[in-house]
């Protein structure tokens, strides 16, 4: 990954010059400066991003992989061009990025695929990803909703059963529990890197080491991680990882999903039709490599040269010290709530490396409620279960307010979240 030298936090003054870059950050919302700490569900464009899509349709509008004249060629490079930059950005060969609508749809492709390989006249070499009774789907319970139903659903289909790796009151995988619900039945071990709700950063290479030790195939979701923290797949030794362009600074509609190469050629196709076949006869049809394979249809191709701009900005900035500035928030938000009464905080305690994000309780006061208060005074924070209902639970809640920073939060914003947070038991109690 192309990386800046320096380890240490963005300050003040780059925070600020960040900040320029991003034309929606200065709106007023309700009247106020607004306070964006909602990048966990979606983050904001920089202007380079905002201009890499208009380029595109101003300059180089075109079918990709089809046309014989110049315009198709040159929609094709570009096209081709972001995809190498992707996978830069997270340690891969440029074969093995799929462009999916989002971490979603990756995951969806993955299970789709592997139960696609359960049933009928397959090849050979997809066979090693078939599923039945006697296989198991390990997951956690601290997964986004995108990293449980699909498992689910495959587990539904073929007979294979669901486990889980459960959570602590500390908001950490319990480790003990994930040696013994990984085992010789386990086919697919998929978990987040970084929780949604809990900001807890998972051990990946002690999980890996867990599902290597029973043949098993691992599944990252890297959606909270990937626009956060320096990703490599390859040290990470992952077999799979999904991430969305929209929470990395990104476009809507377009996301990755990374494949160690030899199993993305080896996987059933999914979605079939134009663009990812070789030879089609009335009876069959043969099927291109990865990553054409996976990619049917025409493609979201001004979305993927805008999250390469995206994965650019990043790079450029330097992960490790966008992770570190995040660190200083994270702490930030984390003591300010701490000092207020009434506020029941999930995720890891003090003094444990997580992402800026945050979710809490606020006693007698509806989350939905908290939102709209702060919202009132210009502070977006997301309310509600996260998509995560299943660990909610697990805490005896039903919804949460999640305040999540990026690369251009600031001081001044924690501190003005951290005084609405202060004055909502007042208002309501
Ligand atoms: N996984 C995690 C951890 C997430 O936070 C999210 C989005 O909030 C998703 C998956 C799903 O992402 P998308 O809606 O972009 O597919």
């Amino acid at each position: 990954m192309a990386e800046s030298r320096d380890p240490s936090a963005l300050d003040r003054t780059e925070v600020l010059r960040i900040r320029n870059d991003f034309p929606l950050l200065a709106h007023l919302v309700n009247g106020k400066t607004l306070v964006y700490l909602d990048s966990g569900a979606t983050s904001q464009n920089p202007q380079s991003v905002l201009e890499a899509e208009q380029e595109f349709y101003e300059q180089r509008n075109s079918a990709v992989h089809r046309g014989a004249h110049t315009l198709a060629a040159h929609a094709t490079v570009a096209f081709e061009d972001a995809r190498a930059t992707v996978a830069q950005f997270v340690g891969a060969r440029e074969e093995e990025i799929v462009w999916t609508a989002n971490a979603t749809a990756g995951l969806n492709l993955l299970a789709y695929a592997f139960s696609n390989a359960s049933i009928g006249d397959v090849p050979a070499e997809s066979r090693r990803f078939a599923v039945g009774p006697c296989d198991e789907i390990v997951v956690t319970e601290m997964e986004h909703h995108a990293n449980l139903v699909p498992w689910q659903e495959l587990c539904r289909r073929t007979g294979a059963a669901l486990r889980y790796i459960p959570v602590t009151d500390a908001g950490t995988l319990d480790l003990d529990e994930a040696a013994r619900v990984i085992g010789p039945k386990t086919r697919v071990l998929a978990f987040t890197h970084v929780s949604n709700v809990l900001g807890t950063i998972n051990p990946v290479a002690h999980l890996v080491g867990l599902a290597r030790a029973v043949g098993a195939l691992v599944v990252l979701d890297a959606c909270q991680s990937a626009p956060h923290l320096p990703l490599d797949v390859k040290a990470l030794d992952v077999d799979f990882a999904v991430f969305s362009g929209h929470k990395m600074l990104g476009p809507t509609g377009i996301g990755a999903l990374y494949g160690r190469q030899e199993l993305l050629d080896a996987l059933p196709p999914v979605t079939t039709g134009g663009s990812m076949i070789t030879t089609v006869t009335m009876e069959r049809s043969g099927y291109l490599p990865a990553p054409q394979r996976f990619e049917a249809g025409t493609q979201p191709v001004s979305q993927a040269i805008a999250m390469a701009a995206a994965a650019r900005y990043l790079m450029e900035t330097g992960m490790e010290r966008i992770h570190a500035r995040e660190g200083v928030l994270a702490q930030r938000m984390l003591e300010g709530l701490r000092e207020l009464p009434g506020i029941r905080l999930l995720g890891p305690a003090p003094g444990v490396e997580r992402a800026a994000l945050v979710a809490f309780d606020v006693d007698g006061v509806h989350a939905h409620d908290v939102g709209q208060y702060l919202d009132a005074q210009g502070i977006a924070v997301r309310v509600g279960h996260h998509c995560a209902q299943p660990l909610h639970r697990r805490f005896g809640l039903t919804a949460t307010t999640r305040a999540s920073a990026y690369l251009y939060t600031t001081e001044d914003e924690v501190d003005a979240f951290l005084q609405g947070v202060a004055g909502v038991r007042g208002f309501f109690g």
